[in-house]
């Protein structure tokens, strides 16, 4: 679906669509694993200036490699998004402040409008969490040899610990022993 500035000097442009996997392309890493659900609107916040808003609701489940075992983990993204586009012409000169005010994150577009796909493309990757983990207890890989320590234990020695956490464990052992 492409959102048309003509159409948008007209009226708000609603939109509800069912995005298919495959038809994104995100990064290399993430793959979109369900349809993409979203609906919204978009409005003209300034018609001289070329100022459109995008508001609404998304739905999607992704694949992305775990931030500690790099193995593919799913994650659901369920995302309200409100952000505003200029034309990239515009540049980021002195309306910048303007825009801050409304605490809306902010993008550009090229041309008569945006495309759709591309505004659901970037809420999916703002929405992704920072660390990604497949699963709460992933015990991550062995930095010696790479083994992947949720398939099992590797023969590679003990780590030298780190002094801060010997420090740790001795704390403990004592609130245990005063128990
Ligand atoms: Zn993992
Ligand atoms: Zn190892």
């Amino acid at each position: 679906m492409f959102i048309a500035i003509k159409d948008l000097e007209l009226r708000d442009v609603r939109f509800q669509v069912d995005v298919p996997a495959g038809e994104i392309d995100y990064s290399s890493e993430i793959t979109q694993i369900s349809a993409l659900h979203a609906t919204g609107s978009a409005h003209l916040l300034s018609r001289s200036l070329g100022e459109v808003r995008i508001e609404g609701n998304l739905k999607v489940t992704v694949n992305a490699p775990c931030d500690r075992c790099l193995e593919s983990a799913t994650v659901a993204v369920e995302k309200r998004f409100d952000l505003v586009y200029m034309p990239s012409e515009t540049g980021n000169g002195a309306r910048e402040d303007e825009v801050d005010e409304a605490a809306v994150e902010v993008g550009y577009y090229d041309g008569a409008g945006l495309a759709l796909n591309d505004v659901l493309r970037e809420v999916v990757l703002l929405a992704l969490p920072m660390q990604l983990i497949c699963a709460e207890a992933c015990k991550g890989i062995c930095p010696e040899c790479g083994q992947n320590l949720n398939q099992g234990e590797c023969d590679c020695e003990p780590q030298p610990i780190d002094d801060r956490w010997s420090k740790l464990r001795e704390f403990r052992a004592g609130s245990t022993a005063r128990n």
